[in-house]
């Protein structure tokens, strides 16, 4: 048997890296006062239809729906932001003026699996619901910037971009519409196709020959009026004044509708093809789209196996030590009753140990200790039991002693260490 193509399991040895990422995250995250929430893996696919976009990649191919048993339509989650925005909605977050929340889960696009590309992946994200302010954008780029440095992400860049108001894009549409169709042969055939449905999507285009094209296009950036303007130049003095270095790229999209004004990306400056790291920006007019009251906001999503592709070595040197330190050997019916009492000692202290269960020779379980790094083994048999006493092996100096019952619980505290 074999998992689905395009995901994986998570084994222990790995869960590790995700708890460590979970925990740093969110305690970075509650300095900022931000708030853990979880929502349903499955929404209506109406949910995701009426905010991704019908032009975009999410929605035309990569959607895993299905009609439940009374003809529901329903997706599982592409991805959290429209989920949180219902949310919002659906509980009146929006009695309170502001809603910072953040959330880490599983979501699923039916793509061809490939490394750093999966079917079903993990994203780390943020929502920062309730403000219109540049400090809002500044500041959720801030979190994502501080949470990769403390995850060990060294060489990173920050790409930021405002793509302006819904009718600052229009206009700018037309134009850059009428500018390509000059090229239309020239142009590559998934450009060519989004010409008119997407056109905004060509500038992300890969192909050189589009690039090329694009060079001399009209750009973006002068289409913005007085008010976008200022907001993008804001973020980036806010962003200045952290010290964060970015790259302005006029070209910088994203491939979801709901965005306006800010759009960001942090890339790592591999070669892989899978580089883009987080992505995120501003959307104000998501919330009221779906029926809720006029809300702006601003967020991003970081995926966490991208991440942990270049950050694990980094990682691996700040993880928990996980030694054990006891090993439980028993023997027999008796010693087999008898040693509950110690396994509670032991955790009244939290001493770590692993509880035998092979019921085989002692000589067996003494080994499995010593491989798997245990410091003591204790050993409870037939003979302890009659000499009401317990017996310690020291794994490491290959010496063993024992002890009266009653002072080996008084002194359990010395397994410690
Ligand atoms: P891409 O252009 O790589 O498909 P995207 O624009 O579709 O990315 P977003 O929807 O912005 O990605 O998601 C944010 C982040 O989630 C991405 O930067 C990436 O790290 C991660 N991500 C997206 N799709 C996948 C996937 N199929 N497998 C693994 N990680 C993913
Ligand atoms: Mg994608």
């Amino acid at each position: 048997m074999q998992p689905l193509r395009g995901t994986k399991d998570i084994l222990p040895y790995e869960i590790i890296y995700w708890q460590q990422i979970y925990n740093k995250a969110s305690d970075i995250l509650a300095l900022h006062n931000y708030s853990e929430i979880r929502t349903p893996i499955i929404e209506s696919t109406n949910l995701f239809e009426r905010t991704i976009g019908e032009a975009t990649d999410i929605i035309n191919k990569e959607m895993y729906s299905f009609t439940d048993q009374s003809n529901r339509k329903i997706t599982l989650r592409p991805e959290a932001t429209a989920s949180i925005a219902r949310a919002f909605i659906s509980n009146k977050l929006y009695q309170s003026k502001l809603q910072k929340l953040w959330y880490l889960g599983p979501m699923f696009r039916y793509e061809r699996p490939q490394s750093g590309r999966q079917r079903q992946f993990h994203q780390l994200g943020i929502e920062c619901i309730g403000s219109l302010s540049p400090m809002a954008d500044t500041e959720v780029i801030h979190l994502a910037s501080k949470i990769l440095g403390q995850l060990g992400l060294k060489n990173y860049i920050l790409e930021i971009n405002s793509i302006g108001s819904l009718k600052e894009r229009e206009m700018y549409k037309v134009d850059l519409i009428k500018y390509l169709s000059q090229y239309q042969q020239d142009l590559d055939e998934d450009s060519r196709n989004r010409l008119h449905c997407n056109p905004l999507r060509i500038l992300d285009s890969k192909n050189i020959k589009t690039q090329e094209i694009l060079h001399y296009a009209p750009n973006l950036n002068k289409y913005l009026n007085k008010t976008s303007a200022e907001h993008f130049h804001l973020v980036c003095k806010y962003l200045d004044n952290l010290n964060i270095p970015y790259t302005i790229n006029y070209k910088l999209v994203r491939g979801l509708d709901y965005y306006n004004h800010t759009t960001f990306e942090i890339k790592t400056n591999s070669e892989d093809s899978q580089n883009t790291i987080c992505g995120g920006g501003r959307y104000d007019n998501l919330i009221e789209q779906l029926g809720g009251p006029k809300t702006p906001a601003v967020g991003w999503a970081i995926g966490i196996e991208r991440l942990l592709k270049v950050i694990k070595e980094e990682l691996e040197l700040t993880l928990p030590q996980k030694q054990i330190n006891v090993y439980i050997a028993t023997q027999g019916l008796a010693a087999q009753t008898k040693i509950w009492e110690i396994v509670r000692n032991l955790e009244k202290e939290k001493i770590k140990f692993e509880l035998d269960l092979s019921n085989t020779s002692f000589q067996k379980q003494i080994k499995r200790a010593s491989k798997l790094g245990a410091k003591f083994c204790i050993i409870l048999g037939d003979q302890e039991i009659n000499n009401n006493c317990i017996t310690t092996r020291k794994l490491n100096e290959h010496k063993q002693y024992t002890t009266p019952y009653s002072t080996f619980l008084e002194e359990i505290n010395k397994f410690k260490h």
